[in-house]
């Protein structure tokens, strides 16, 4: 058996249908795992669901608002009932208002926490009994720089991403008597529609962030593709609980 084979498992990344997800997404179907793309637009899902085949594995998407509990709770069922079986969960899913944070209406900052933490904590719940049922399965959390950092126009989106690595060691711990791993990936600054959106909002972004990342460069999504597998597959059966940067050094340099 190879460390690195997901041949047979069935995974769900939430926003699976482009960025890190589909970079994630993509990985792992190299490795051989059916992939449920579950997201909101059923466009955009869909031609990454043709991006998956393509690689010769089964991929479908599933209808998902992560920040409906219902939604996630039916998401994971399907997914499930379809597929025979549920190994690998990312809740990669995310989202940012960026203003000061004098100025978040509470439905705001909820929209946020709603998104990035609670569906993911809502997904996790789902896919559980699953995972406990088989013997074992794999959760990645997606966390971000701004788990370690602030930043005066993040603050709800920093206050998620920080709770969803504390999250996820307090699901590692419980779980792990079941054989599930949850990990936390913290990706650097990633060229996606999120940080194009970012862009442009936050002058002077783009310079600061090519000069202070020792690899001097963006990310891409394919960046995230190893970590995924890492993660989901046995090279990682006893790696629990941990917060692993994939951020060009950006984290490691003061
Ligand atoms: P994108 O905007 O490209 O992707 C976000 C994804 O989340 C989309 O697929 C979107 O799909 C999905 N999504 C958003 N809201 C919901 C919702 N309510 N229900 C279901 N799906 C939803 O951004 P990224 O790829 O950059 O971000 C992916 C993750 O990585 C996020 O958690 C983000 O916080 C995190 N991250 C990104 C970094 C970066 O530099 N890019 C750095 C650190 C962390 P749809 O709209 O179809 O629902």
């Amino acid at each position: 058996m190879s460390l690195f084979d997901l041949s047979g498992r069935v995974a769900i990344v939430t926003g699976g249908n482009g960025g890190i997800g589909l970079g994630m997404a993509k990985g792992l179907a190299a490795a051989g795992a059916a992939v449920v793309v579950a997201a909101r637009n059923r466009e955009k899902s869909e031609r990454a669901v043709g991006e998956l085949s393509a690689l010769g594995v089964l991929s479908s998407f599933m209808p998902l608002d992560v920040a409906d509990p219902q939604s996630c709770r039916a998401m994971v069922a399907e997914a499930a009932e379809r597929f025979g079986r549920l190994d690998i969960l990312v809740n990669n899913a995310g989202m940012s208002i960026r203003k000061p944070p004098e100025s978040y209406a509470v439905e705001e900052w909820q929209r946020v926490l709603d998104t990035n933490l609670t569906g993911a904590l809502v997904c996790c719940q789902a896919a559980y009994p699953h995972m406990q049922r088989q013997g074992g399965g794999k959760i990645i959390n997606i966390g971000s720089m701004m788990a370690i950092f602030g930043a005066a126009y993040a603050a709800a989106y920093s206050a998620s991403k920080g709770a969803i690595v504390q999250l996820t060691k307090s699901l590692a711990t419980a779980w792990a008597k079941d054989n599930v791993q949850v990990n936390a990936v913290l990706p650097g600054w990633i060229d996606t529609e999120l940080t194009r959106d970012a862009r442009h909002q936050v002058p002077g972004l783009n310079e600061r962030i090519l000069n202070r990342t020792p690899a001097g460069r963006w990310g891409m999504p394919d960046d995230l593709a190893g970590v995924a597998v890492f993660l989901s597959g046995p090279a990682s059966d006893f790696v629990t609980g941990a917060t692993i940067p994939v951020d060009g050094g950006f984290s490691a340099e003061f």
